[in-house]
């Protein structure tokens, strides 16, 4: 026996607008619940809270979903509640507030609409080579060559768009394929994508953690200091303003080692936040609680029975 996270993000049913897009169906979801309740049990709730102030460590897996989609509160909320389960659910509060959609997701939706070769081919149409970090271009062409010999498109696309595209060009051609592929319907998509804030409050109510996940998604190791500060505070303070209450988690965007320092572990403290999850293949010793509670680690659900994409 062992503690484990889990992490989740999309959890729906198919939808014939969007056929390529990759989330977890809701019925592997509940088959995935059905499992770890069989094999792993789930950690109560209470124990969990007291194994971070010392208290023994407690068995079976927490479970966690990112990203603060509506589909969190539309699907995952009323399956946790038919089992009495509980959840840690890491809302970034840019789109809370009702700002734009995060990069990361404009990508999602490209590529969960169109075949990954017809965005490929809109995208090299937009970008031109002063767009490409110069660092990154050696790399570059090496990949441009593999790819052209054995295409991987959806790996070109995300590449191009999330690291070899310099920062200042990124949102500017997201924008162009946007208008391209989806024109006014971003709006809508953009509506029906993440919860709003009374959908936060309902999660909170129903007993469920809310926890920080910053305002807009950054690499937070690629921020200096004062701006890593300003996404955990204001994150925070307006998670806290919602629901109100303390927020005393958060996690890592994108959340490998490479994304966060020393110094991002210091300031979530600084602000209150009392345990972080990473995303780390292992099981959660008594010693991570102990020793770096802000560096937590954390299984993707793909990694156990029915949590992979089906397309
Ligand atoms: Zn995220």
């Amino acid at each position: 026996m062992a503690l484990k996270a889990l992490m989740y993000h999309y959890v729906r049913s198919d939808r014939e607008d969007l056929p390529y897009f990759k989330h977890l169906h809701i019925e592997d979801f509940r088959r995935q619940l059905d499992w770890l309740a069989a094999s792993e049990g789930f950690a109560d709730r209470a124990a969990f809270m007291e194994a971070l102030e010392g208290g023994p460590l407690p068995d079976g897996v927490v479970l966690t979903f990112d990203d603060g989609f509506a589909d969190h509160h539309d699907h995952v909320l009323p399956e946790l509640e038919r089992r009495g389960l509980w959840g840690i659910f890491y809302v970034p509060t840019g789109p809370l507030a009702g700002e734009t959609m995060l990069d990361v997701h404009r990508v999602h939706l490209l590529l969960g609409r169109h075949d990954a070769t017809t965005v490929a081919a809109r995208l090299q149409h937009e970008i031109s080579d002063d767009m490409i970090d110069q660092e990154k271009k050696e790399e570059f062409r090496k990949q441009t060559y593999k790819w052209q010999r054995n295409p991987d498109d959806v790996l070109f696309v995300k590449r191009m768009l999330n690291y070899f595209l310099l920062p200042q060009h990124r949102g500017a051609v997201l924008d162009e394929l946007m208008k391209h592929f989806f024109g006014a319907e971003e709006e809508t998509l953009l509506a029906e994508l993440y919860m709003k804030p009374a959908q936060v409050r309902a999660l909170h109510e129903a007993g469920m953690i809310v926890g920080s996940h910053t305002v807009s998604h950054p690499v937070m190791s690629r921020l200096p200091t004062a701006e890593q500060e300003r996404e955990i505070a204001d994150s925070v303070t307006f998670l806290e303003n919602i629901l109100e209450e303390r927020i005393i988690t958060f996690c890592y965007p994108y959340g490998g080692k490479a994304t966060f320092t020393d110094e991002t572990e210091r300031l979530l403290t600084k602000h209150g936040i009392r345990f972080s999850f990473a995303v780390e293949p292992r099981d959660i010793a008594a010693n991570d609680l102990r020793a770096r509670p802000q560096a937590l680690p954390r299984y993707d659900c793909n990694m156990f029975p029915h949590g992979q994409c089906r397309n």
